[in-house]
């Protein structure tokens, strides 16, 4: 039995359908058009194709969209200053510094300067304690959308095995997190693991967030788990162009699990769409409304 392959695109059009029409009821009530800042240094390429998407995104929710460029060379002062600019315009209730920041910037400083509030990518220090102590945080947007995708699978994922491979601060670390505040029982695999696969092997969750071309075969999965690949890897094909591919080698691991995000079109389109729905999110917050679910 092959698994069922869980929808991404489709997920996240629908996320933005709701994120849509709340923005046009905090227009028609509360004159309110959320706003997002998007700030990008120098001109890494894949990093431009992501700010483009991002802005095209937002416009098309209804909010308003921001994007401020700073060349390559510009100083960390300058970077900060503009930080300081948006954290203090009202028209903006969202700011998202790209990374990776050049060599010469700090990317913690430059984080950290970020009014929490604002923090839609939600890793600000404040945001990464509120999650860790579960309290109301802005949730980092790609473990979001991993959960959002998971409770849509399961419902209640209490008492579930989790495996978390990968620890980063944005997406392994939060995720585990996440997994935890949903009451899982939560495994976060590194570099250092000992016997990976038998690690991956109990789990009835598995989200790989690695950055290693298809490394999780089908042999280590759990018959029947849910398997989240976060992984975007660029590998050559045999005419000369490239494809994308995930943490999980798919076409061993779709025959095994009982459900399973494809690459592309799993992870990859819920993080902007969970990016959208914490600017809303911020926008109400910051005007005392309620919040969208
Ligand atoms: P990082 O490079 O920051 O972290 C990778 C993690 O994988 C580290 O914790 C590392 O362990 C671990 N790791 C490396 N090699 C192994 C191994 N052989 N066995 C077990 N663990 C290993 O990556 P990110 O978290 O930023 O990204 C991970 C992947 O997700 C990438 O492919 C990235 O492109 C993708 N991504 C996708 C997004 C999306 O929107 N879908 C958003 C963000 C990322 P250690 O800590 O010990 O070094």
């Amino acid at each position: 039995m092959t698994a069922q392959i869980i929808d991404g695109k489709a997920f996240a059009a629908r996320v933005r359908g709701k994120v849509a029409a709340h923005v046009a009821r905090l227009v028609a009530d509360h004159g309110l058009t959320p706003g997002l800042a998007v700030v990008l240094v120098g001109e890494d390429p894949a990093s431009q194709v992501y700010v483009r998407n991002k802005g095209k995104q937002t416009r098309e929710v209804g909010m308003l969209s921001v994007e401020h460029r700073l060349p390559e060379d510009a100083s960390e002062a300058d970077l900060l200053a503009l930080v300081e600019e948006l954290n203090a315009d009202p028209k903006i209730h969202g700011i998202l510094v790209q990374l990776p920041l050049p060599d010469h910037m700090n990317a913690d400083l430059v984080i950290n300067a970020i009014d929490p509030a604002k923090d839609v990518d939600g890793f600000h220090i404040s945001n990464v304690g509120l999650l860790a102590t579960g309290q109301k945080a802005m949730v980092p947007c790609t473990p979001l959308g991993c959960l959002m995708m998971l409770r849509e699978q399961h419902g209640s994922l209490s008492g579930m095995e989790a495996v978390v491979v990968g620890r980063s601060n944005i997406v392994g670390k939060p995720m585990a997190q996440l997994l935890l505040g949903e009451n899982c029982t939560v495994t976060v695999a590194h570099s250092r693991t000992r016997d990976l696969p038998e690690v991956v092997r109990r789990a009835d969750i598995v989200v790989a967030a690695v950055g290693r071309p298809q490394m999780v075969p089908g042999d280590w999965i759990k018959p029947g788990a849910t398997v989240i690949d976060v992984g975007i890897n660029r590998i050559p094909r045999e005419d000369g162009k490239s494809r994308l591919v995930g943490d999980v080698e798919f076409s061993s691991a779709v025959e095994v699990a009982g459900a399973i995000t494809p690459v592309p079109g799993g992870v990859g389109p819920m993080t902007i769409a969970c990016l959208l729905a914490n600017t809303v999110t911020a926008a109400c917050r910051a005007n005392g409304l309620p919040e969208p679910e």
